[in-house]
């Protein structure tokens, strides 16, 4: 099964599914389904965010609907347009449409500041020139009530003066806010005359440059913006159930005929890393990643440079599901939706990580034999390529013991192991350096084993090699979790999550050695490196070629925390 590219997502039903059912049998909203994925282009796109792409995409390509992609830029000050073409790009790259339907919320800034006169017209909005700290003080807290300002009961005609003068850069930042006149005795807070327009001077939005010195809060912006757009469905994540209600406020009482409907679901935790933008923009600009696409990081970039699949990230969406309980998914998850990928569709190779040189001394000097091996075990249409053998090889240095029990299934001092489709090998000598260390295996071959076992004798162990003088040099990636802590950000301890982040989470092998079949490879290409696990050809530019490993063999943590639980 190919997952490359594969579009289908979040199939498995869900309860959104559940109420779009619902809706499309009272023929609600004349039938149709049309979703939106509204990014803040304040960073790079996350897992967290492949979830809700997949949801909003998934659902409406599934019920022949829409789904815009929509972006929410009313905060100019950390917004760059540099993450508006990564987002796009990240999208696409998921295998997702949005055809031509691509819009800012900035788009609708007029319409929005007309509804806000509606809204003062109607005595619903009013000026308020409390201070910040003011109006955190007035608004009460959860056990009480907050007090009304006293710029509340401002006339009609007052508000709407000075919310045009805001609006003409007559005041200063933070001078006034314009507010919605609701209940400040709620016991929801968000009711309690929100801010729905506030001044901010001196910053350059990238859409709209500087036409705008006053700002709408992203609860006015967003339900406006998906009634204007026809929105159906609103799916957003669980912090914003408490919103819901001034969702559905702003859109009663403005002149606009769609009222979409919010449903919230639970957003996606993944263990061992930080999904937050704020703190992945410090882990970026404090430089303890390489960039918003360091192979360490959960974004879409990252894992794409990692060596992820789209189909892969696709299928791990699907796998979570949508609920509405919090969660906290283990990274395992992720990795077996890779390696289930992986497995199925990367070609084999070879590749020698810690090298150790060994000298076949009876194979002739000079000669160079092509040895055919399978480019995958159980696919035969994945072809085969020819490994080139001659006298001197690379093989791990893992592989070899001087001294070893009959458990240990590779070379050891005066005994037999296979090299990996071609002949069987005896170590019979072992060169070191004056500190001791081996650098060199003096060995014999058996001409008679080629792709068999001789008369009468067994050798299990199998390993990988490579010809010494056709080898490619290259430089191997190893990545580890980016922290330490499955909960890096978790607040119950006060421990800062910079204080978790893992010290060993990269371990560069600068003299790795590869088959000259990868002399081809194409960056972002993906292999398994027989015995080693799945690796990708790094996009950026070297010297040499540099390998990032995506995910081992197996999954290596189960095994330990299976290990570290036995009795
Ligand atoms: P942050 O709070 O870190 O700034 P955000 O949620 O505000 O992130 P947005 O760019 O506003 O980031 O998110 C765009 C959409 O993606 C929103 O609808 C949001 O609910 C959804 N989303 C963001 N993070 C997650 C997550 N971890 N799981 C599922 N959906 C998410
Ligand atoms: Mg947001």
């Amino acid at each position: 099964m190919s997952l490359e590219g594969s579009k289908s997502s979040t199939k498995t039903s869900n309860f959104i599914r559940h109420m779009i059912d619902e809706d499309l049998a009272a023929n609600k909203n004349d039938g149709k389904v049309h979703t939106r994925f509204p990014p803040e282009p304040n960073g790079f796109l996350h897992i967290g965010h492949a979830k809700s792409i997949c949801l909003n995409f998934g659902v409406a390509s599934d019920y022949q609907g829409q789904c815009n992609l929509r972006f929410d830029d009313t905060n100019p000050g950390k917004e760059k347009q540099d993450y508006i073409h990564a987002i796009q790009e990240d999208v696409k790259w998921l295998g997702f449409d949005w055809q031509d339907r691509l819009f800012y919320a900035s788009d609708y800034f007029e319409n929005l500041y007309e509804f806000a006169i509606e809204l003062i017209e109607k005595g619903l909005a009013y000026v308020c020139d409390l201070k910040a700290e003011e109006t955190r003080e007035y608004r009460g807290t959860l056990k009480e009530a907050g007090k009304n300002s006293p710029y509340r009961e401002r006339s009609v005609d007052e508000n709407l003066d000075l919310f045009k003068r805001m609006r003409a850069s007559e005041f200063e930042d933070g001078s006034r806010v314009l507010r919605a006149k609701i209940d400040m005795a709620s016991p929801n807070m968000n009711m309690r005359d929100p801010t729905l327009y506030r001044i901010r001077h001196g910053v350059v939005h990238h859409q709209t440059g500087e036409e705008w010195c006053i700002y709408p809060m992203y609860d006015f912006t967003h339900p406006i913006s998906d009634a204007l757009e026809g929105i159906t469905h609103s799916l957003c994540t669980l912090e914003f159930a408490d919103h819901r209600p001034l969702y559905d406020w702003v859109l009663d009482n403005i002149s606009i005929a769609c009222h979409p409907q919010q449903i919230e679901f639970s957003r996606l935790n993944l263990q061992f890393t930080v999904m937050s933008k704020r703190k992945l923009t410090e882990l970026v600009e404090e430089g303890h990643v390489e960039g918003w696409d360091d192979p360490r990081l959960p974004t879409i970039a990252g894992l794409r440079r990692r060596g992820y699949t789209a189909g892969s990230i696709v299928e791990f969406c699907d796998r979570i599901g949508i609920t509405k309980s919090d969660n906290s998914v283990e990274m395992g998850m992720l990795e077996s939706a890779i390696r289930d990928d992986l497995n199925a569709n990367a070609p084999r190779r070879m590749a020698v990580l810690n090298p150790l040189k060994v000298v076949i001394e009876n194979y002739p000097e000079g000669q160079v034999e092509q040895l055919s091996a399978a480019n995958h075990p159980q696919n035969d249409d994945m072809g085969s390529r020819n490994v080139p053998f001659s006298r001197e090889v690379y093989i791990d240095r893992d592989d070899f013991r001087e001294e070893a029990n009959n458990k240990f299934k590779r070379l050891v001092l005066g005994k037999e192991v296979r090299l990996r489709y071609g002949y069987v090998i005896r170590c019979d000598q072992v060169i070191k350096d004056e500190q001791g260390e081996i650098i060199e295996l003096r060995c014999h071959y058996d001409a008679q084993t080629l792709g068999k076992n001789p008369e009468g004798r067994k050798v299990k162990g199998v390993i990988h090699w490579v010809s010494a003088e056709q080898a490619l040099e290259a430089e191997v990636r190893l990545y580890d979790r980016l922290f330490n802590h499955p909960v890096p950000d978790s607040s119950k301890d006060g421990v800062d999550y910079h204080q978790r982040l893992n010290p060993d989470s990269l371990q560069v092998l600068s003299r790795c050695y590869l088959e000259p079949a990868l002399a081809n490879a194409e960056p972002g290409e993906r292999f398994q490196f027989e015995r080693e696990g799945y690796f990708c050809l790094d996009t950026g530019r070297s010297e040499k070629p540099v390998y990032n490993r995506t995910v081992t063999l197996r999954d290596s943590w189960a095994k330990i925390e299976e290990e570290l639980s036995r009795p």
